[in-house]
This record gives C-alpha cells, structure tokens and sequence, in this order.
C-alpha cells in the first residue's frame, strides 16, 4: 500500500474507531462492535503493509505510522490470546460474604473496606481467581515476543526504543534517582497514613494503599454542582473558551448507559473532538474532567494542515503532558482558594493528599519500567520473583507475585507516562517563571498552550524540552515537587 493510500485509510479507520468508542461511552449505543471495523481495514496491519512502513522510518512522520502499523499488527497476531484472557476475566467470580462477587468489581469492594483484615482476605481471594488466567497470559505474551522477529527487529525492547525513538533504559536511570531521592519522605508519608488508617506497618500490603487512595473524606471539597463552571473558569482566564473553541464538544447530556468516568474522544482532529462528561462531583470525578480536558484541548487546536501521523499518533507522552498539567490544578492551593474557595487548611491537606498519591504511582512505574524491560528481554519464566523484588524496593508493602504478568502494559505505555510526568513539571517550571504561580490566569499563558497545542504531536517530549531552554528531559522539577510533601 503506497503513502498516501496507507494515511487516508489510516484517518479513516482511527475516526470509525473513535466514534464507536464515543457513541459506547456516550451512552448512544448498547454495545461496543470494534471487529467489524479492524476487519474493513485488515489490510492496514498485514506484515506487508508493515514492512513497506518500515521503509520510511528514518523520517519522523514515516516512524510515527510505521509504529502505528507495527502495533496494530501485533495487536493483530495476539487478538485470540487478548480476548480469551478477557473473556475469562468476565466470566470469573470471586466468593465474598456468602455471594458471587465478578470479578471485575471487586476493587470498589477493596477500596470501600476499613477492615484490613477483611481486605487482605478478599484481595488474596481475587488473587486466586485471577492467577487462574496466568497460563493464558505467559502464552500470549510468548506470542507477543516471537512478532518482532518476523518484522526484522532482534526483539520486542529494540523494536519498541526504535519506533517510539525512546531510550527507555536512560529513562529508568533517570527515574531511579527520583526514587533514591524520595525515599526518605516517601517512607515517612506512607508510615503516617497506614498508621492513622489503623493498619500495623509490618501487614501493609497493596490493597490498603488503594483504601488510603481513595479518601472519600476530601469528596466534599469538590460539589457536582460546580465540576463545569470552574474549568469554564479556569479556561476563560487563559483565554480559551470551553463553548467557543471549534471544534471541541461540551456533551453533557444525561444519558442512563452514560459512562460515569468522563472521557475524551477525538474522532477527527482538530474538527471533531468530544469531551463527555456525566457530572458526580467528589475528586475523582472532577481529577478524570480535568485530565481529559487537557486532551481535549491539545486536540482540538491542533493545526488542521499537519499530516495525520502528528495529528492523531506520536509520543504518548505528549497529550499526556496537558492533561496532567490541568489535573495538577486540582491540588493547587491558589487554584483551590480561588476556584473553589477552599479553606487554606483543607486546601493543604488535599495538595500533600495528591503529591503522595502521585509519589506512589510514580515510584510503581519506575519499578514497572524496570520489571517491563526484564520481562520483554527474558519472557515469563522466572519473572514472578523479580517482579515482587523490583516493586517492594520501590513501593515498601507485600507485593503478591502472582500479578507479574497481569500488571503489564503493551509497548511500554509505562514510558509515555513516566516521561508525561517528567516533562509536565519542565513545562509547569516554565509557565511559572514567565506568568507566576497563578499562570492559569493569564491570557499569554493560555496563547502559549495553545502555540505548544497546535504542533499536535509531532515533537516529543524530550524535543520540547530542549525546545523551553532545557537539555532534554530532566526529573529536577518533578523531584522537587515531590519532596515538598
Ligand atoms: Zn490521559
């Protein structure tokens, strides 16, 4: 398939994708039917097709769909494998209090139980039933690591680092002196909260952690009533209107199979992009609004003459990048004072809340990147007990090996969001010491965003970087904010 042929098929395939998964989560259609669509455009992720993509990939454009293509044809020769490991997932069931819990809303259970005893026995309940579908998921994963190979590349880390032209094991250096450096506070924060959620320090496992996480306390701060007004708030004093950039769809219908989680769906960029929402209110809610408004808005102002490759693929990182710099507003203190005046101690209390929920996760990633570039060197066999090894160094609780292969993500997305984290904090750097800590109400700010937001995702992260006056991607900010805690 030549060039042009292979991108016009490309938009549209993504765009048919995209709007199955909008009209789903929209609660517009009953039931997601993706297959149909991957076989109208089977042709796309065939070996062939792959190979003539390769051609081109010492150009940034040719590697970006070229990377597209190879994912696609992986996803493509493991899909059997994928959907049986789901299929059994739904199907599984869980015995708890005398009922047949499935097994995919155990985890609200989890996290609603003050218990620890309770919640250690239901967690090594779930364990049980999901290691059931290990063998399914060593044969998938061996599956996944032998598609390379007949793509040309010696392995699944090599075709990875030259698609994404990542450095994924400079990255891990990196990210393991965010973690030396935060250990002691870390240590400190995590003790405090097992304490005062009456777990002793020594039984702390995975699961009260996800009990602290959830903090239902610090609901109250963020009312339903007022979820839309304060990002109209905040986007109007950068000057960009939520109602008046083309483009963007506010959908905010109420709609019984509505999905609870707001989500984006950019189904042509930048004409067609939808950011829905199903207004709860408590900070969840209004953290996934924010996070995915920050997608919407990159999306939505993307130049519409670039090339679909930095249009609709690229560095994960970088749409990431803008949805976490507008979550982060969320713990901000003046944000919250001014936005939601919120009291100055709750406002406190909540910003320390957040950085050690983001100190957590981004400790669990440093050691995933870790544990992903052992497990895609060396296969499944022997991986458990590094698994457990890399994950309790960094996180200080019982780690339950039999997750080794289930807490895995394809082709390394642990990258796009630890590098996301990173960069967000260069880019925070730079919009405080230009416009000061409220940079959120200034209009040159907002013109910056959107100069940053109309190249799309042609330049990653670490070219942005170097493009703000830094020498590449750079974890100074990202530490700092987390020692603050
Ligand atoms: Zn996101």
């Amino acid at each position: 398939m030549d060039f042009t042929q292979f991108t016009q098929r490309t938009e549209a395939f993504l765009n048919e994708i995209s709007r199955e998964q909008y009209q789903v989560g929209a609660g517009l259609k009953e039931s997601l039917e993706l297959t149909p669509i991957y076989h109208r455009h089977a042709d796309l992720f065939t070996r062939e097709t792959v190979l003539d993509r390769l051609e081109d990939a010492d150009r940034k454009e040719g590697r970006h769909l070229a990377s597209f293509a190879a994912v696609g044809f992986m996803d493509n020769g493991t899909k059997e494998l994928s959907e049986a490991v789901t299929n059994a997932e739904l199907k599984a069931t869980v015995e708890w209090d005398g009922q047949n819990v499935p097994y995919h809303n155990v985890r609200p259970i989890l996290t609603k139980e003050p218990d620890w005893r309770r919640r250690h026995d239901l967690g090594r309940r779930s364990l049980a039933v999901m290691a059931k579908q290990n063998p399914l998921r060593a044969q998938r994963l061996s599956t996944l690591h032998a598609l390379p190979r007949d793509l040309g590349f010696p392995g699944y880390v090599a075709m990875n680092e030259k698609l994404e032209a990542w450095d994924l094991k400079g990255l891990a250096e990196k990210l393991d002196a965010v973690v030396a450096a935060t250990s002691d506070v870390f240590e400190r924060e995590l003790s405090r909260r097992l304490v005062a959620a009456g777990v002793p320090r020594a039984e702390a496992d995975i699961w009260d952690v996800a009990y602290i996480m959830r903090a239902s306390e610090l609901d109250k701060m963020f009312p339903a009533d007022r979820l839309i007004g304060s990002l109209e708030k905040t986007l109007n004093g950068m000057g960009i209107g939520l109602e008046t950039t083309p483009g963007l769809h506010l959908d905010t219908e109420p709609r019984p199979l509505k999905s609870p989680r707001a989500f984006c769906a950019a189904i042509r960029v930048p004409t067609e992009v939808m950011l829905v929402i199903k207004p709860i209110g408590g900070q969840d809610d209004y953290g996934s609004l924010f996070h995915e408004a920050g997608h919407a808005e990159h999306f939505s102002h993307a130049d519409p003459a670039l090339p679909v490759a930095f249009r609709y693929m690229g560095d994960a990182a970088v749409s990431e990048t803008y949805a976490f710099l507008m979550e982060h507003l969320l713990y901000n203190r003046r944000w919250l004072a001014d936005v939601l005046q919120s009291p100055p101690e709750l406002a406190e209390e909540y910003r320390r809340f957040s950085i050690f929920s983001k100190l957590w996760f981004v400790r669990r990633y440093a050691a995933k990147l870790r544990y992903e570039l052992h497990l895609h060197a060396h296969g499944p066999d022997g991986s458990a007990p590094v698994y457990q090894r890399l994950l309790h160094n960094n996180l200080k609780v019982s780690i339950p090996q039999e997750r080794y292969l289930d807490d895995v993500d394809d082709w390394f997305y642990v990258g796009g969001y630890t590098r996301a984290w990173i960069f967000e904090m260069q880019l925070r750097e730079h919009l405080v010491r230009n416009w000061g800590e409220t940079w959120y109400t200034a209009r040159e700010a907002g013109a910056f965003l959107k100069s940053l937001w109309a190249a799309g995702i042609r330049d990653s992260v670490d070219e942005m970087a170097r493009s703000l006056g830094y020498a590449g991607l750079d974890p100074r900010p990202l530490t700092e904010e987390l020692v603050s805690l």
